[in-house]
C-alpha cells in the first residue's frame, strides 16, 4: 500500500500534536502504554472464552527499549495486535468524539488546553517524534504489517516480518531544539520516572533493561555495570491501593486520563468493602456537566472489573438514573470473569453492590451539603436537574431518598436552600410551604402575588426549572407541610374578618363580574376580587391541578394536547381600577368589556403567557389612552 492521507479530522489533531508547545510532552508515554495495556486486556479476555487461544498470563507484558545512538524509543506489547485493516482504520482515522467536540467549541483557545486536558491517544507520539513506526500482528491473522508516518504528509502500510502476536511501536525522537530537550526521552532514568508517575497502576509488568553497578566478584572495590530486566510499575491498580497512600493528584490524573475529562473531578469517593461481597469502588463526581449529558448519546454506567480484569466498559445496572453523572469503576474478586450482560442483570451480587453504591453516593452528597455548601451548590447547579427528574420519575418511587438533596431559591435568604431549612424557619402561624414559578428569579420576584407575601414576612421558594412544580406534586408534602403555589386561587392569607369582607364584596359585585365575563368568557373560569395584591391591579391565578407554569411546560412537549390551566382573573379590590370598573358597570357596559379585555391581557403578560389577540389589545389600549 502506498502513501495514504489522514482523514481531515485526524489531520487537524495531528497538526496540533506536531506543532504543540505543550509542556507536558511526556504524557505520550502514558498514552502508548495505556493502549498497549488495553490490547493485552482484549487478548486476555478473549482467551477466557476462546479455548483455542492459549495464553499464559505470566507472559503478558509491555516492554520499553531505548537506543540513544539511533534516537529510538520502542514500546512492545504482546496484546491482540492489529490487522492491516485495523491499522488503517485505527491509526488513519482518529475521531475521538469527546476531544473533537471539545476542540470545536474552543477553536480559539490555545492547543495547550486541549492536549493537556484530554486523553489525546496515539497521535501524542508526534509531540516527541518525527517518525512513528507501528509493526503489528493480529491474533486473527498470520501476516504482520507495518504502519509508518512522518506526520501530516500521510502514512503507509506494508507487509513486514514479525513472529509474535502483538504490537511494536518505534518512535524516532526529535532532535533537541532551543525550547525542548527531546533527548531526555532517551534517558533510562527519565523514562522510569515517567512510567512510575503516570502508569504505575497498569496491571501488566512494564519492563525495561536497567543498568546497575555491582561489585565485581572477588575484588575489593572494583565495580562493573550489569544490565538487568526490571519491572518498573507496581502493578497495583490505584483503586486497590491503600487510600492513605494515594495523593489527590494521583486520583485526579487517573480520572482525567481514564474518563477523558479535561477538568478535575469535584469529588472522589474511594471505598473498599469487605462483607458479604468484597469489592473496591472508585467513583468520581464530575465538576462540570459533560457536553452531551442531557442528550440521548450520554450513556451512564461504571466500569466493571472482575479481579482487576475489565469485563464491561459501561455497566449501567450499577447506577440509578438519577446518579447517572457519576463516573468510575467497581472491581470485585467474586465476580465470574465470563459473565454475560444478560446474566449480570440478574446477578444478585451485582444488585447488592449497586444498592451499596447508591447509598454511598447519597451519603457522600449529604455530607458535602452539610460540610461544604459552596461545593454542593456547584454540584447542584450541574446535576440538580437530574436529582429532580429522579424525584418525580416512576411516580415518585425514589422521592424520599432524594428530597433532602434538593435545593430551591429562597426569596428571603436570596440563595439556594433545602426544604428542611425552609420548614425549620417557618413562621409559627404558617401552615404551608409557599412557592412561585417563573422563568427566572428576577421575573418571579416581579410577580404581583409575591408582594403581599413578602410584606407579611413569608419566605417563598422560587421555582425556575420546568420540572420543579412536578417535583412538589410528587412529594405532596415535606414534614407534613404541603406546598402552596402563591399564584393558585386558594391561597389563604387573610384573617377570618378579612375573608368575610372579601366574600361580601364579591357577592355584591356578582353582576358586574358577570358582565365582565361576557368579554372573555372562553378564557377564564371566573373573575373576582382579591386581597392578595398590594400595588398591582390584576393577576391570573390557577384553579385545579394544572398551574399556569405547568401548562407552559406541558405545551412545550412534542405531543402536547393543548392542555390548559383553569384560570381566574383576580382584581385588586383596593386598587383604584376597581372604582372605575364599578362606574363603567353603571354607565357604559361596552366600555367595561374593553377594560376587561385589557386587564386580562395584562394578567397574561405578567404570567409570561402570550396574548392571543395582540392587535386588538393594542388598539384598545390606544383607544383608552386617547380619551
Ligand atoms: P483510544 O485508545 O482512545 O481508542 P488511540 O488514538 O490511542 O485512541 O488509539 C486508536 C486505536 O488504535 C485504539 O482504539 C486501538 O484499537 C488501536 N491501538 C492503538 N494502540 C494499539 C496497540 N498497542 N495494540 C492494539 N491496538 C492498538
Amino acid at each position: 500500500m502506498g502513501n495514504k492521507q489522514f482523514k481531515a479530522e485526524s489531520k487537524r489533531l495531528l497538526e496540533l500534536m506536531i506543532n504543540s508547545i505543550y509542556t507536558n510532552k511526556e504524557i505520550f508515554l502514558r498514552e502508548l502504554i495505556s493502549n498497549a495495556s488495553d490490547a493485552i486486556d482484549k487478548l486476555y479476555y478473549r482467551s477466557l472464552t476462546d479455548k483455542k487461544l492459549k495464553i499464559n498470563k505470566e507472559d503478558l507484558k509491555i516492554r520499553i527499549d531505548l537506543d540513544k545512538e539511533e534516537r529510538l524509543l520502542t514500546i512492545t506489547d504482546n496484546g491482540c495486535g492489529m490487522t492491516e485493516e485495523e491499522l488503517d482504520k485505527n491509526l488513519g482515522t482518529i475521531a475521538k468524539s469527546g476531544s473533537l467536540n471539545f476542540k470545536e467549541e474552543n477553536e480559539k483557545k490555545k492547543d495547550i488546553d486541549i492536549i493537556g486536558q484530554f486523553g489525546v491517544g496515539f497521535y501524542s507520539a508526534f509531540m516527541v517524534s518525527d517518525l512513528v513506526t507501528v509493526e503489528s500482528k493480529s491474533v486473527d491473522s498470520d501476516k504482520a504489517y507495518c504502519w509508518k508516518s512522518k506526520g501530516v504528509s500521510g502514512y503507509s502500510i506494508e507487509p513486514c516480518e514479525k513472529e509474535e502476536v502483538g504490537t511494536k511501536i518505534t518512535l524516532h525522537i526529535k532532535e533537541d531544539s532551543e525550547e525542548e530537550k527531546y533527548s531526555q526521552f532517551l534517558e533510562s532514568y527519565t523514562i522510569q520516572e515517567i512510567i512510575k508517575r503516570y502508569s504505575d497502576y497498569i496491571r501488566y509488568p512494564i519492563q525495561m533493561e536497567v543498568e546497575h553497578s555491582h561489585k565485581k566478584e572477588g575484588t575489593e572495590n572494583e565495580y562493573e555495570q550489569v544490565k538487568e530486566i526490571e519491572t518498573i510499575n507496581s502493578m497495583t491498580p490505584i483503586w486497590k491501593k491503600n487510600k492513605k497512600k494515594i495523593t489527590e493528584e494521583e486520583y485526579e490524573s487517573f480520572y482525567t486520563e481514564k474518563f477523558h475529562d479535561y477538568e478535575k473531578p469535584l469529588k472522589v469517593i474511594h471505598t473498599a468493602v469487605e462483607g458479604q461481597y468484597k469489592y473496591n469502588s472508585l467513583l468520581y463526581i464530575p465538576s462540570h456537566l459533560p457536553y452531551d449529558y442531557y442528550t440521548k448519546e450520554y450513556e451512564k454506567g461504571l466500569q466493571l472489573y472482575a479481579n482487576g480484569v475489565l469485563i464491561m466498559e459501561k455497566c449501567e445496572d450499577l447506577l440509578p438514573d438519577y446518579f447517572g453523572f457519576v463516573k468510575g469503576l467497581v472491581d470485585s474478586e467474586d465476580l465470574s470473569l465470563n459473565i454475560s450482560r444478560e446474566m449480570l442483570q440478574h446477578d444478585r451480587q451485582l444488585r447488592v453492590i449497586a444498592r451499596n453504591i447508591e447509598n454511598k453516593i447519597k451519603s457522600e452528597l449529604e455530607n458535602l451539603l452539610k460540610n461544604d455548601r459552596d461545593k454542593y451548590e456547584q454540584f447542584f447547579k450541574n446535576f440538580g436537574l437530574q436529582l429532580k427528574y429522579g424525584t418525580y420519575d416512576n411516580y415518585g418511587m425514589n422521592k424520599d431518598k432524594l428530597k433532602d438533596l434538593l435545593l430551591f431559591y429562597s426569596s428571603t435568604e436570596k440563595k439556594l436552600v433545602t426544604l428542611k431549612e425552609y420548614v425549620e424557619r417557618m413562621k409559627e402561624n404558617q401552615k404551608v410551604i409557599y412557592y412561585a414559578c417563573g422563568e427566572t428569579v428576577d421575573k418571579i420576584d416581579l410577580l404581583p402575588q409575591v408582594e403581599v407575601l413578602k410584606d407579611k414576612g413569608y419566605e417563598i421558594l422560587y421555582l425556575t426549572d420546568h420540572v420543579d412544580e412536578f417535583v412538589f406534586q410528587v412529594l405532596m408534602n415535606y414534614e407534613e407541610k404541603t406546598f402552596q403555589n402563591i399564584c393558585s386561587d386558594n391561597l389563604d392569607l387573610d384573617s377570618e374578618t378579612e375573608k368575610e369582607e372579601l366574600k361580601k364584596a364579591n357577592e355584591e359585585n356578582k353582576e358586574m363580574f358577570e358582565a365582565m365575563k361576557e368579554a372573555i368568557k372562553d378564557e377564564v373560569q371566573d373573575i373576582r376580587f382579591t386581597h392578595r395584591l398590594k400595588n398591582h391591579p390584576v393577576c391570573l391565578s390557577s384553579e385545579g391541578a394544572i398551574s399556569v407554569e405547568m401548562e407552559k411546560t406541558l405545551n412545550a412537549m412534542p405531543n402536547n394536547q393543548g392542555i390548559k390551566a383553569q384560570t381566574v382573573l383576580e382584581i385588586n379590590e383596593k386598587h383604584e381600577i376597581t372604582k372605575k370598573l364599578k362606574e363603567l358597570y353603571k354607565e357604559d357596559k361596552e366600555k367595561l368589556k374593553k377594560y376587561t379585555k385589557v386587564l386580562y391581557a395584562q394578567a397574561r403578560l405578567i404570567e409570561g403567557l402570550a396574548v392571543e389577540n395582540p392587535t386588538e389589545i393594542s388598539n384598545l389600549v390606544c383607544e383608552i389612552m386617547a380619551k
